[in-house]
Formats: C-alpha cells, sequence, structure tokens
C-alpha cells in the first residue's frame, strides 16, 4: 500500500460532506455571511429545492476585489480578530464554508465592496477557482449555488423529497431570522414566495414571533434568570402542540441552535400538559458568559456544549412553569378559528371558505382574494389582541366576569355552553373534570397518601426479574399507600391509595404495576403514578351523557379557573374552546 496525500479537490470534497449535508446547509451558511455582512435586507431563491440553485443576496458590505480569492480558501476568515474562538460573536469563525460549497457544485460569488465603484464575480467550479471578472451589481453580495453535489452525486440519493428539504430551508431561515428580527428575509421558489418577514418599527422580537409561530393569541412571554444566564422568550399554550419539535427554536447567544437537552428540558417542563409524544412550540433565546458555552460543537455550528448542563436545564424548566403554572384558562385560538372555519364551510350557501395565512407567510392574504362573508380575517384586530402577551394572560379584565362566564345550558349531555360579555364558550364536561379530579389526586400524592385496605387483595404474577426489579420501590410504594406482599411468583396488593377506591382497582392497578415494571427508568414510578391518577381521573369524573344541573356546571367552570393545568384534558387534547363576541357577529356579517 502506498501512503499519497490526497488532492486539494478531494480534501476540500471530504471536508464539504461535514458542512455541507443538504440544501438547508449551503442556505444557513450563506445567510450567516450575509448577517455578518450587516445586511438589512437577505433574498433567498431556490429551484427544485435547492438542488438546482441556490441564490442569496444581500445588502451588505460586500467583499473587495482582491480578497474573492482568499474568501474561497478553506480556513480563511476576516472574523476571528483574536485566536479566541470563544470570543467570537459572529456567525461565521471557521472560514469553511464557502470553499466547502464551492467544492461540491459550480459557485458564483458577485459582490461590490462598500468602498469599491465596480463589482467582480468569481467562480468556484467543483473546486477549480477561476479568475476573478468584472461584474454588474448596486450593492452587497449574490451567490449562486448551481448543481449542488454534482462532483459527489452519491450526496444525491441521500436527500429527502423536495417538499422536506424545501421545508428544511424555511424553517431554517425562519430560525435565523429570529437571530435578527430587525432584518428583512425572504425566501422564493420557481413557484411561489414562501416567506416574506418584513421587519416592524417597534419592539421586533416579539412581533418577528408572532409571525413565525403564525399566532399572536397563543404564545406566553417567559423569562428567567440567575446571576449571570438568562432564558427568555416565548412558549406556546399547551393545546398548540405539534406532531414534531420543528416549531420549537432554540437561540444560545443568538446563535441558532439545536441541542437535545434544550428539546429535552422544554418538553419536561410541559409535562402532562401535552400528549405523550407531540411537542411544544415555542421561540427560547438562551444568554449565558462565554466561557460557559462552547459554540464550535459541530461543523454544521448547529449544536452547542454547556459547561453547566443542569443548570440551564434547572432555568429553562423554571422559566416554563412559572409561566403554565399561572395561565389563565386558554386553549388554542387554532382550535376556534377552525370551528369557525368548518361552521363556515357549512352555512348554506356560503362563498369558499378562506385559506388560513399560509403556514410559511406571515402576510396576509390580499383583501381581494378575501370573500365578503370570511370567518376568519387574520389580519382584523382581535378582541384579546392586546399589546403584549402578557397583559393578556395575567390580568383578566375582573369587569368582564369570571374568564369562561356562566353556564347557559347543557348540549347533547355533554358540552356547556356558557356566555362571557366577550365571548361564548364550549366546555367538554368529561375532559374538564377528568383533569380536575387528576390534578386534585396529584396534589395529594406529594405527601403520604391515605391507604384503603382491600377486602379481595389483588395477585399478579411476577418472574423473578421483576420482583427484583420492585423491591427497591417498596418504601415509595407504601408512602403512596399501597401495601405489598412478596410471594415466591407473584405480589399480593393489599393496600391501595385511597383515591382509587371507587375506581375498577383490580385493573388500573395491574396496568401500574407493567408499567413500572416495563420501564425501569428513575422517573417510571412516579411517570406510573400519575398515569395511574390518569386512569383513575378517567374512570371516576363526570361522562359524556350524564346530565347537569346549572350548579353543577357553574362548579366545573369556577373548578377550571382555579387550576392553571386545567385548560386541557389529562391526554393533552383542549377542555373548552372560546368563540368571541366579535367572531360570532362576523359569522352574520354583523361587524
Ligand atoms: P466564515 O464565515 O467562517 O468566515 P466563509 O467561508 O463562510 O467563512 O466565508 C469566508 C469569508 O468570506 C468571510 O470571512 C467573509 O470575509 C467573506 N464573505 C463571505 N460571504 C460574504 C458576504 N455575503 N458578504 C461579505 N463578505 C462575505
Ligand atoms: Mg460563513
Amino acid at each position: 500500500m502506498t501512503l499519497r496525500r490526497l488532492p486539494e479537490h478531494i480534501i476540500n470534497q471530504i471536508a464539504a460532506g461535514e458542512v455541507v449535508g443538504a440544501p438547508v446547509s449551503v442556505v444557513k451558511e450563506l445567510v450567516e455571511n450575509a448577517l455578518d455582512a450587516d445586511a438589512s435586507v437577505i433574498d433567498v431563491t431556490i429551484h427544485d429545492a435547492g438542488t438546482t440553485l441556490i441564490r442569496v443576496t444581500d445588502n451588505g458590505h460586500g467583499i473587495a476585489r482582491e480578497d474573492l480569492p482568499l474568501a474561497v480558501q478553506p480556513h480563511t476568515t476576516s472574523k476571528m480578530p483574536s485566536d479566541r474562538i470563544e470570543l467570537v460573536t459572529t456567525m461565521g469563525f471557521r472560514g469553511e464554508a464557502l470553499a466547502s460549497i464551492g467544492a461540491v457544485s459550480r459557485m458564483t460569488i458577485t459582490s461590490k465592496h462598500h468602498s469599491a465603484h465596480e463589482a467582480w464575480a468569481l467562480i468556484l467550479d467543483a473546486g477549480s477557482l477561476h479568475q476573478p471578472q468584472p461584474a454588474t451589481l448596486a450593492e452587497g453580495t449574490c451567490i449562486n449555488v448551481e448543481n449542488l453535489f454534482y462532483p459527489t452525486p452519491a450526496r444525491l440519493k441521500f436527500l429527502k423529497s423536495p417538499a422536506m428539504e424545501t421545508q428544511a430551508i424555511a424553517a431554517c431561515i425562519q430560525h435565523l431570522s429570529l437571530a435578527a428580527p430587525h432584518i428583512h428575509f425572504s425566501l422564493h421558489t420557481e413557484r411561489k414566495t414562501l416567506l416574506n418577514l418584513v421587519p416592524t418599527a417597534q419592539d421586533t422580537r416579539p412581533q418577528r414571533v408572532y409571525a413565525i409561530l403564525n399566532t399572536k393569541d397563543d404564545v406566553l412571554p417567559i423569562e428567567f434568570s440567575t446571576e449571570n444566564t438568562s432564558v427568555a422568550g416565548f412558549i406556546g399554550v399547551p393545546t398548540l402542540n405539534r406532531r414534531t419539535s420543528d416549531r420549537l427554536f432554540f437561540l444560545v447567544n443568538n446563535r441558532c441552535c439545536q441541542n437535545r437537552q434544550l428539546f429535552t428540558a422544554t418538553r419536561y417542563a410541559f409535562g402532562d400538559l401535552i400528549p405523550k409524544g407531540r411537542f411544544p412550540v415555542g421561540v427560547i433565546w438562551l444568554s449565558l458568559p462565554c466561557e460557559d458555552v462552547d459554540v464550535n460543537a459541530h461543523p454544521s455550528k448547529m449544536d452547542v456544549r454547556f459547561r453547566n448542563p443542569q443548570h440551564i436545564r434547572f432555568l429553562l424548566e423554571n422559566a416554563i412553569r412559572e409561566q403554565l403554572d399561572k395561565l389563565a384558562p386558554h386553549t388554542s385560538q387554532e382550535l376556534t378559528h377552525q370551528a369557525l372555519e368548518s361552521m363556515h364551510i357549512i352555512a348554506p350557501q356560503s362563498p369558499p371558505a378562506t385559506a388560513r395565512t399560509s403556514f410559511f407567510s406571515s402576510t396576509p392574504p390580499s383583501s381581494l382574494q378575501r370573500p365578503r362573508f370570511s370567518a376568519v380575517a387574520p389580519e382584523a384586530p382581535r378582541p384579546y389582541a392586546d399589546p403584549t402577551p402578557a397583559q393578556r394572560f395575567s390580568a383578566q379584565d375582573s369587569s368582564l366576569g369570571p374568564p369562561l362566564g356562566f353556564p347557559r345550558c347543557q348540549l347533547y349531555k355533554t358540552f356547556i355552553v356558557s356566555e362571557a360579555p366577550d365571548a361564548l364558550i364550549i366546555t367538554d364536561q368529561h375532559a374538564a373534570h377528568e383533569r380536575l379530579v387528576y390534578e386534585d389526586m396529584k396534589a395529594q400524592l406529594t405527601s403520604s397518601l391515605a391507604a384503603q385496605t382491600l377486602l379481595a387483595p389483588i395477585a399478579i404474577a411476577l418472574s423473578e426479574t421483576e420482583q427484583q426489579a420492585l423491591l427497591p420501590l417498596e418504601p415509595l410504594l407504601a408512602q403512596w399507600g399501597f401495601g405489598l406482599q412478596m410471594h415466591n411468583d407473584k405480589v399480593i396488593i393489599t393496600q391501595v391509595p385511597a383515591a382509587l377506591k371507587n375506581s375498577d382497582v383490580a385493573q388500573i392497578v395491574q396496568d401500574f404495576f407493567s408499567e413500572i415494571l416495563a420501564q425501569g427508568t428513575s422517573r417510571a414510578p412516579e411517570e406510573a403514578l400519575h398515569a395511574l391518577c390518569s386512569t383513575a381521573a378517567c374512570h371516576t369524573s363526570i361522562r359524556a351523557g350524564q346530565t347537569l344541573s346549572l350548579q353543577e356546571m357553574g362548579d366545573l367552570l369556577r373548578g377550571i379557573e382555579r387550576t392553571p393545568e386545567a385548560s386541557q384534558c389529562n391526554h393533552g387534547r383542549p377542555t373548552h374552546i372560546r368563540l368571541s363576541k366579535s367572531d360570532i357577529n362576523r359569522l352574520f356579517d354583523r361587524t
């Protein structure tokens, strides 16, 4: 075997594999460069999901002619004034993006340095560098990346579907735009404009968050800090949860970041307020001293390492819990919009329903396209559109009476209809009561629980390994009110928490024990106990189909108002929805 040093263009292609994994990584690197160049307008165009063309145009300070060939050299950067990576404040610092992108595509950089009179263009084609040529460009920099991965076609086979790659690019630009809400970002495909994020005059951070999360009504501000570390941002109300974590954005020292510990801590803070397997939405900024975080954990610069991850987790969980714990009754307005839209669709001779503002677009649909009877007009001021969500959620206007209003009637023996001066509220009686019973049981669990001796003890067959797993939990189970007797091949349960007395004890105890035995993590017993309470609550709460008096309905509504978690049931579904009076008026064209 003969050893040889690889040729430069192969070295660059190999290195490019780490920086450029998909079209979205090219977009990310080029947009970051535009941000570092102090651009105020950044425009991205992609064709064929970025595989045939990615063009990023900015109005930043540009690159001087003599610097162009240097900018595309590997490990060449203008961004590290000292030799300490941890002090870097720019998005870039590794000096390898342009070299990597030009190694796996045909890249043309056209740029006009702000102090020069003319623009210059430079081509780097599959790693081979051309001479700079005079070009035409009024200001800034325009980088065209054509036929990405044509020198390394194997890479193309690993790309996801065009729709998914496009979605990833849009999400990436949204994420970056949160780091710079004063900057105008846009994204176009060959067919349409997917993003047009225009900065607003005042306090731009919240405005940008509302545009990205596509709601203003359903987000809560969070803020928590210790001496030199802080968490700030916005989280969606629990019922705004999603199938993936794609609407949960983190920025660490204003740098976009996808760190697993942050996702886990956030999901954990939401606990049983959202269903298993679903994710909250939100935008969270963390700021901490630069020596406490390593931003160079990965070539893509998307992950970071924390010096003290437990502390970060503590801050994040507290910031989120603090808001969730004092949340006034509130379920996602998204649900109300959906309800109104469906009413609109089934109304006789109704005009076609208006599409809600597209998921990507922050520009409301043009009024020309909107039918006269539009049920949902996203751009119209909403009755709760206070200046800040903080005010909206904390201070309930007492002149409006109780937030969930007074009960008027019961529908289908399942839903409570109540009236508040500004809204009509529909409450799912079973979902709501189930949550109240569940929270009540959980509250009792924190102290030693009253126990109830079973007249007919329950026997559960156990293997030897299962017995071994159960032994260390015995003291905890005793504190919760369980009395156990271990036998050779089974455990006999003689006593259970008193809260379970009205339910189908045998079945839920069986489920409880199979759950803790199946899981075996440190949190397992507590989670299993919560699952047990949840099942017990489901069995003991008011059912659908049960007639309620006005008094009982009123008691239930007041109970929800007192219990911050009660906007969603134990399975994370909403317990009530609110139709504002003005939305009802709009249904009848009484504006
Ligand atoms: P890094 O961003 O880590 O420095 P890059 O390879 O992304 O590495 O870019 C190399 C250099 O090219 C940058 O340091 C910067 O000087 C210059 N550059 C790249 N893109 C732009 C741009 N859009 N505007 C101005 N300068 C740019
Ligand atoms: Mg860069």
